[in-house]
């Protein structure tokens, strides 16, 4: 999965307030960015004792300068580089734009798309007029079959609950195209849960008074909505549209049930659906969905489906018919007049997230072409950005981790042989992915026009729909990327067992091919080890070398497991960001168990490439400590309260001050900064977690 909640959801990255969306596994990693090669020692606080606050000591003096921008729901390393990435893909951008380039080039499309974007006159001049055809088409639902129908035409590929991490979708159902659970070696359809807006069930089902207070401006939302577009009786359509969510929220599993495989390893026949989870008239939503002839799907939430079908046949027609309506034009918010994009984000910008202020047009003109276009733009941005040597460098760091990973299960006491086989079979057909993809995804046919942006964003979304439905049944390219050059982020894709390392994360402060060993390990490193990690963990234990689902650990094995991720979980239990919230150590458990062994891996690995040689001094602080504080800066942050709550809630990934406090689990640290018993985050050897 990735290294953070960011989505890459189309839906999302051309949302208008991508903002909180960006939010990595490194979730608000960041540190500013560096003149200097090396451990930025500016941003420490060193009147702090490492072994009390090491998230202090490594960022106390960033902290205390650093304010978050308006427009942005936290700050950090991560941020700088994206914003980075953003201002070296606009300069690209610009120069496709100026080129002139012949119609049906990709250079063209970028221009074009860009165009669309910027071009607010005529987004005010045609009002709602594009989306108008399709509210039409909505308000002439007079049955369940025809409602069936709009539901079925409203299925995107817009869910990816194993590789990014994105469980969410508007629409009643998601679809996801990967190798099949139990057919590996072909393509399969997995649906997911959907129907409501607001990021997770506990939104709409938490008793507390903040997410009271936050239904109530939500409902007001859904009123200025209805208003804008035109539509009579918005207060009662906007509590006809809450109740219907609510009645889907509570049919929904939770996050924490979402990431079990074993839950969401339920292959239906199309036949079975009828059968399994009456209500929706599933032939005809099939048809509609352009699905007809796919014979079975994977359905990651079955009784989900159960309730969400039943209330397909038991709510109100008028109540779907105004949540259609609704989601249509909260979909396409961004593409319509300023009025709609505003109230968008008043909501789901200010209100959810608490990000004062939109960004600025161009910026966000970037992102979606970077995001719609990803791997046209991404073609350029690796040309331009990431040299042969930087790409051999990071492979080398990679080869030296699976070297100390190799030896980490080789020296395993609690292992059974036969499970260490399989894990060192899982390492040799590992496939990762330096910079950029061996092939890249075309555009052609994707009709982009300079004067219809509403268009262009309607008919990405059919073209990527029909680029993965039209692979269902073909073989599996295990080689395939699932994120673009220019994106800060990285991921494990563990169905094809493989890592994706992007161009722009493997640039300052993550990696600095003049910056030493030690910084680049404990920063970078630790990355490549976290991802190389989820190969074997809770998600990883799951699929074997090929990518099947086949569980290849013994009784004894996961019982020992268990038992030492227990012991992890009830670590983060304790870390309170809010009085009344604490995180959520099963929730984060996956994400934690990466961190802990990236870490350490990274360690061996950084160990091992300095061979006889000592690492070098930097301001005092010796090779291993150096180590560790490139890794506690990469996590420096500064989130806005709201932001911080939703990312507890509904990220996988916990906060980044305490994703820095896995340290306190690796024996090297307290020796490198001599910790003591009585220091606060001093563990005892026996309380300190050991999985790899
Ligand atoms: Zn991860």
């Amino acid at each position: 999965m990735r290294e953070n909640a960011v989505s890459s959801s189309r839906a999302i990255v051309r949302a208008a307030f991508f903002v909180l969306l960006l939010t990595p596994v490194f979730f608000f990693a960041q540190q500013p960015a560096q003149a200097s090669h090396g451990i930025e020692v500016q941003n420490m606080d060193r009147s702090v004792r490492p072994g009390d606050e090491f998230y202090e000591f490594c960022n106390g003096a960033w902290l205390k300068r650093t304010e978050i921008p308006p427009d942005r729901a936290a700050v950090g390393v991560f941020n700088e580089l994206i914003d980075l990435t953003t201002k070296r893909t606009a300069g690209l951008i610009e120069e496709a734009a100026k080129s002139n380039a012949p119609t049906g080039t990709e250079a063209r499309k970028i221009a074009d798309l860009y165009k669309s974007y910027m071009n607010e006159a005529l987004l005010e001049e045609k009002g709602i007029s594009a989306l108008k055809p399709h509210l039409d088409r909505i308000a002439a639902i007079k049955d369940r079959r025809d409602l069936a129908r709009a539901l079925g035409e409203s299925l995107r590929a817009d869910v990816d609950p194993l590789n990014n991490t994105n469980y969410h979708t508007p629409n009643i159902f998601g679809l996801w195209v990967a190798p099949g659970f139990s057919d590996y070696q072909h393509y399969n359809a997995y649906l997911l849960q959907g129907g409501v807006q607001l990021p997770d069930r506990e939104y709409y089902l938490s008793n507390s008074e903040h997410m009271r207070d936050i239904r109530e401006k939500y409902k007001a939302h859904i009123a200025a909505m209805f208003k804008l577009a035109g539509y009579s009786d918005a207060e009662a359509r906007a509590q006809r549209v809450l109740d219907l969510e609510h009645a889907i929220a509570e049919k929904h599993t939770p996050l924490a049930e979402n990431e079990d495989i074993h839950k969401a390893n339920n292959l239906w026949a199309q036949a079975d659906f009828a059968k399994n989870a009456p209500g929706l008239d599933w032939a005809e939503y099939f048809k509609a969905a352009g699905l007809a002839k796919q014979q079975t799907f994977d359905v990651w939430q079955p009784s989900a489906f159960v309730g969400e079908s039943e209330l397909v046949a038991s709510a109100p027609l008028d109540s779907w018919k105004d949540l259609l309506a609704f989601h249509l034009i909260e979909t396409y918010a961004g593409e319509l007049p300023k009025a709609f994009s505003d109230e968008r984000f008043a909501f789901f910008g200010k209100t959810l997230s608490g990000v004062p202020q939109q960004r600025p047009r161009e910026q966000r003109a970037v992102i979606l072409v970077s995001g719609i276009l990803g791997d046209a733009v991404g073609k350029i941005y690796a040309q331009r950005y990431f040299p042969p040597e930087a790409k051999q460098r990071a492979q080398e760091m990679v080869n030296n981790i699976i070297a100390a990973f190799r030896k980490r299960i080789d020296a395993l006491t609690w292992m059974d042989p036969k499970t260490k086989a399989e894990a060192q079979a899982k390492l040799n057909t590992l496939y990762v992915g330096i910079g950029y993809p061996e092939t890249w995804h075309s555009y052609e046919g994707l009709e982009i026009k300079p004067d219809d942006l509403f268009g262009n964003i309607w008919r990405d979304d059919l073209y990527e729909y029909h680029r993965q439905t039209n692979r269902l049944g073909k073989d599996v390219d295990r080689h395939e990327w699932s994120m673009s050059p220019q994106t800060v982020n990285a991921v494990n894709l563990p169905l094809q067992n493989a890592l994706n390392f992007p161009a722009a994360i493997l640039q300052p402060p993550f990696f600095d091919a003049q910056a030493p060993a030690a910084v680049n390990y404990g920063a970078i490193g630790s990355t490549i080890g976290h991802e190389i990690s989820h190969t074997f963990d809770t998600e990883g234990s799951t699929f074997d070398s090929m990518g099947r689902v086949r569980n290849w650990w013994t009784e004894a094995d996961l019982k020992h497991f268990e038992e030492a991720t227990a012991k992890l979980a009830a670590q983060y239990d304790t870390y309170k960001p809010f009085p009344d919230l604490a995180v959520n150590g099963k929730q984060t458990l996956a994400e934690n168990i990466a961190d802990v062994a990236g870490l350490a891996a990274a360690y061996d690995g950084y160990r091992a490439s300095l061979g006889t040689n000592a690492a070098p001094v930097q301001d005092g602080f010796s090779g291993d400590q150096q180590f560790f504080i490139a890794f506690g800066q990469t996590w420096s942050s500064k989130a806005r309260p709201a932001a911080l709550r939703r990312q507890v809630l509904t990220d996988p990934h916990a906060p980044a001050q305490y994703r820095a406090l896995t340290v306190r689990n690796i024996d090297a640290w307290y020796s490198s900064f001599d910790v003591k018993p009585d220091e606060k985050l001093y563990l005892a050897p026996a309380d300190r977690v050991r999985i790899w």
